[in-house]
């Protein structure tokens, strides 16, 4: 895998401050893929002053300006489609098919409705005697996580770029080779430079420097809510603004009267997708008593579909987990969920290979609202079925935890799912199957975060506003 020995900073690869390095692995054999420098807060500094240089000029470059160079980023990104995809294979171990649908292909739809945006959104409106400007916030600083390491960074640049700030981006240490190549992208787009800059290295060390530097006016975060906490803190102390989008534990509620084998084919497919490791993923499945037999049997039968194998294999549906300390934690929440009495249907935290961080897919059914596998959220091909007795019982238990990210409603007619949709405590809901929609709104109620992503509202997250009165 190819690896740039340098930080992206001002529109060209500058030596890292300091001598310290990450090493890439493969999760699917634990090889070596590349090392990369890990910058300190030396580095953050260079590009943060690189942002704010840049940041006059590309503020006053006209929304049809930016909009164009945002459409060549995307063109880029179409042009290097396999090579993205080969790199998010190669670092996270997502099947090589899913890296090319979602991994390549959502970034994709997502720069493009940016590119549409930039071009279109007012960036004005009046309101009585005032004239309200919508200028961008300023330099951001952005920090992304590695279970979608070019949708998550997409998702903040090309708003930040639609809105006229300039960045700074720290990856996460995991996926490194998938952001140098979306910087190359960034060049061949004809960004300016130092409109986009690119510093890897660590969490406490680079991301820390980040969140904390005088020269950032927003962070914007994905990731833990751990980590969440503690740059909302930061920045609060900053008095900077900040977006957080953090976990979940999306629940599929799936109500009588609904095609109970769609809807279990659909749920085990979103949890085992990206081997569990979305924060959206419906890791809660809630079923009315009288099906309940049935749908754990219709799970089972689904779930034997994704044994894991090679990501490289075209036919493989269920890589590995992104690292060690990934899968060690989601088989010891397996255990957990077997020790607390929640009846092991399928999977286990057996490993399946020899090497490499795989977990085999796992199914718990009998788990009761209070377990840990029905609170905490896991981040692994593990899916938990719960029994309710009525509506109001459900929707306490899809209401019954600190998370609001996804959700899904499945019943006889729209009508009722929207009904009860209506009443979930989640940011998103999709109805009988509902597809993802690149310019809905995306975020969390409650403690999965703060801010909205994508389309419309995720560009607003990158304005502020001026009134002038006449
Ligand atoms: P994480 O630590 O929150 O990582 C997210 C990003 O924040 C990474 O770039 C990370 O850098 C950085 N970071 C870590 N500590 C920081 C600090 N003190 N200041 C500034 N930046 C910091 O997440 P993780 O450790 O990779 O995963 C742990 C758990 O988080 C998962 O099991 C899952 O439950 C959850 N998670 C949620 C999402 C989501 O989309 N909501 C995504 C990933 C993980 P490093 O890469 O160097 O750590
Ligand atoms: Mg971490």
């Amino acid at each position: 895998m190819k690896a740039h020995d340098g930080m992206y900073i001002g529109g060209q690869w500058r030596p890292a401050a300091g001598r310290e390095r990450t090493a890439v692995l493969d999760p699917a054999d634990e090889r070596l893929l590349a090392e990369v420098p890990a910058g300190d807060a030396r580095d953050v500094d260079t590009a943060v002053r690189a942002a704010r240089t840049a940041l006059p000029a590309w503020a006053a470059t006209p929304p049809a300006g930016r909009a164009a160079r945002i459409g060549a980023l995307r063109d880029v990104l179409v042009a290097r489609r396999a090579e993205f995809a080969d790199t998010v294979t190669a670092e996270l171990g997502s099947p090589i098919g899913f890296s090319e649908r979602v991994h390549v292909g959502s970034p994709i739809a997502v720069a493009a409705s940016f590119a549409e945006l930039a071009a279109s959104y007012p960036f004005e409106e009046r309101i009585g005697n005032s004239t309200v400007l919508l200028e961008p916030v300023g330099v951001v600083g952005a920090i992304t996580p590695w279970n979608y390491p070019l949708h998550q960074v997409v998702a903040k640049v090309a708003p930040a770029l639609a809105a006229g700030c300039t960045l700074v981006l720290k990856p996460a240490e995991d996926t490194p080779l998938t952001a140098q190549l979306f910087a190359e992208a960034v060049h061949e787009a004809g960004i300016p430079a130092g409109v986009f800059n690119l510093v890897t290295g660590t969490g406490p060390v680079a991301g820390q420097a980040l969140a904390a530097h005088e020269g950032v006016d927003l962070v914007s975060f994905t990731g833990s809510t751990a980590v969440g906490r503690k740059i909302g803190a930061t920045a609060g102390a900053a008095v900077k603004r900040v977006a957080l989008e953090l976990g979940g534990k999306s629940a599929n509620v799936i109500l009588p009267g609904a095609d109970l084998a769609k809807a279990v084919t659909a749920g085990v497919g979103h949890v085992m997708n990206n081997s569990g490791q979305s924060c959206n993923a419906l890791t809660r499945m809630l079923v009315h008593r009288d099906q309940y037999e049935e749908a754990v049997s219709l799970v089972a039968a689904a779930v034997a579909g994704y044994p894991t194998g090679d990501p490289r294999d075209p036919g493989t549906r269920l890589g590995p987990l992104v690292n060690a300390a990934q899968r060690d934690r989601v088989r010891a929440y397996i255990v957990r969920g077997i020790e607390e009495g929640a009846r092991l249907v399928a999977g286990g935290p057996d490993a399946p290979h020899a090497r490499g961080y795989f977990v085999a897919p796992t199914v718990f059914a009998d788990v009761t609202p209070g377990m840990t596998i029905a609170q905490e959220e896991i981040f692994g091909p593990v899916l938990s079925i719960l029994a309710y007795e009525d509506q109001d019982e459900a929707l306490r238990i899809a209401n019954g935890t600190v998370y609001g990210l996804g959700g899904a409603v499945w019943a006889a007619d729209e009508e009722t799912a929207v009904a009860f949709a209506r009443r979930m405590e989640t940011g998103q809901v999709d109805i009988n199957g509902g597809r993802f929609n690149v310019l809905a709104p995306f975020g969390g109620h409650k403690r999965s975060g703060i801010g909205r992503e994508l389309g419309p509202h995720g560009l607003a997250e990158y304005l502020q506003t001026k009134s002038l009165q006449f």
